[in-house]
């Protein structure tokens, strides 16, 4: 079913924007998901590297307070482990805040890294010399917790403005995932409005071909459809070398009808005709509505002799049928003009010429008859019809 709602040829071509359109949201969709997840991630690794780094400076207090009362060579080496954690976090630090683009927001920060750097440098040199000589150990404490202390206070207000900065951006990046799942929904939606725009125009599309193809009184087919069903007709008995019949049909004294029971009942009359004429004909065959009270059935591969048969049943019915709900002092009569064309050589117009005039001479020959009028040119392929040609010929048919 899906694949024949896509055959359509305007269909197919919604179908295709809609899958494009959905197709690049999904996209859109998941590259803002991944961009969102990747920034926060970006943030929680700076904010766990600063965090690592606010570790050392009560790491270096604890180790100090612990070996305080022992030998000066723990002091010694608590600071030089403190000294370089401390150079290693601010050299990862500052190179994560350069990666991620942040220098200009943490601008003013600059002069505490400079100078937390310098003080490091300076404390290597102190502890250098204290190897040498123990007695400027104690100095070189007191300089390792003003580092720490420098390195704390820098640390914090550091993890502060990340801190802010990372809400700030989520803040942004919820926004921004709202703001994309509107767009999705409506490009989605307007992809779906599409598709039944499309269907819908579609379906009045057909729906105006088939009322320009139907009679509106009787549903019948009308003129225009039996014209390019007989050319349809012609070409296929030319290629076949078959016969095609044509049957005009027209409703005997119709306008006495109207003028008795006015033109409402006239109209049934004509519907309830049409409904009879429809389930005696063919499925093969082509039925249709051509003027007020005239009919005409086109019938495929059926000689004259098959086609005056089908006349004269098609004239007793409409004789003897009762019409429903009308009240009327005798069922209507009609009047049938047949002809026979063979392997497609006669066009259209001239098959509808004899049958006309076979109607004609059915009307003057008292009507409520059949006729037939039939091509000079005589079949050369069905040696039946000769049989008939010369004998029904202009011939009023009684079977
Ligand atoms: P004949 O036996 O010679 O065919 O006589 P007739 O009265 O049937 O033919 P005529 O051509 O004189 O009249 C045809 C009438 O059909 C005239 C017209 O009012 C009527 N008619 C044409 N179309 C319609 C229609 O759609 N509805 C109704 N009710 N009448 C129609
Ligand atoms: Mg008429
Ligand atoms: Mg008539």
């Amino acid at each position: 079913m899906i694949s024949r709602f896509i055959q359509q040829p305007g269909r197919s071509m919604a179908v295709i924007f809609a899958i494009i359109l959905c197709a690049m949201s999904a996209l859109v969709g998941s590259y803002v998901y991944n961009a969102c997840q990747k920034a926060s991630a970006d943030y929680t690794s700076l904010i766990s590297d600063v965090m690592l780094a606010q570790q050392a400076a009560p790491l270096l207090r604890a180790a100090l307070e612990d070996s305080s009362r022992q030998a000066n060579s723990n002091h010694i080496e608590s600071i030089s482990y403190f000294i370089s954690l401390s150079q290693q976090h601010l050299t990862t630090i500052q190179s994560n805040i350069r990666t991620r683009s942040l220098v200009s927001r943490v601008e003013y920060l600059q002069g505490h890294f400079s100078k937390l750097d310098k003080h490091l440098v300076h404390l290597a040199q102190q502890l250098q010399e204290a190897h040498q000589r123990p007695e400027l150990i104690d100095s070189l404490q007191r300089s390792a917790i003003a580092a720490g202390g420098m390195q704390a206070g820098l640390y914090s207000k550091l993890s502060d403005e990340i801190h802010a900065l990372s809400f700030r951006q989520r803040l942004d990046m919820q926004r921004l995932s709202i703001a994309v799942s509107v767009l999705l929904v409506l490009v989605v939606s307007a992809a779906i409005t599409l598709c039944l725009a499309v269907v819908h125009l579609h379906r009045q599309r057909t729906l105006m071909q088939q009322l320009m193809l139907i009679d509106e009184l009787t549903g019948l087919y009308n003129r225009r459809h039996l014209v390019s069903a007989a050319q349809a007709a012609l070409a296929q008995a030319q290629r076949d070398n078959k016969p095609l019949s044509l049957l005009l049909l027209d409703l005997d004294y119709f306008k006495q009808i109207n003028d008795t029971y006015g033109h409402p009942t006239g109209d049934e009359v004509l519907r309830q005709i049409s409904q009879q004429l429809r389930h005696l004909s063919r499925p093969s065959d082509t039925l249709a509505r051509i003027g007020g009270e005239e009919f005409c059935l086109l019938m495929p591969n059926t000689t004259t002799h098959d086609a005056l048969q089908v006349a004269d049943r098609l004239r007793r019915e409409i004789e003897s049928n009762q019409l429903d709900g009308l009240a009327l002092n005798a069922n209507p009569t009609v009047s049938i003009g047949v002809t026979t064309g063979y392997g497609g050589i006669h066009t259209y117009e001239q098959l509808y010429c004899f049958a006309d005039k076979a109607l004609y001479q059915a009307k003057a020959l008292g009507r409520n008859c059949v006729e037939s009028m039939l091509p000079h040119a005589a079949p050369t392929a069905l040696s039946e019809e000769k049989t008939y040609f010369p004998i029904l010929t202009s011939q009023t048919i009684d079977f």
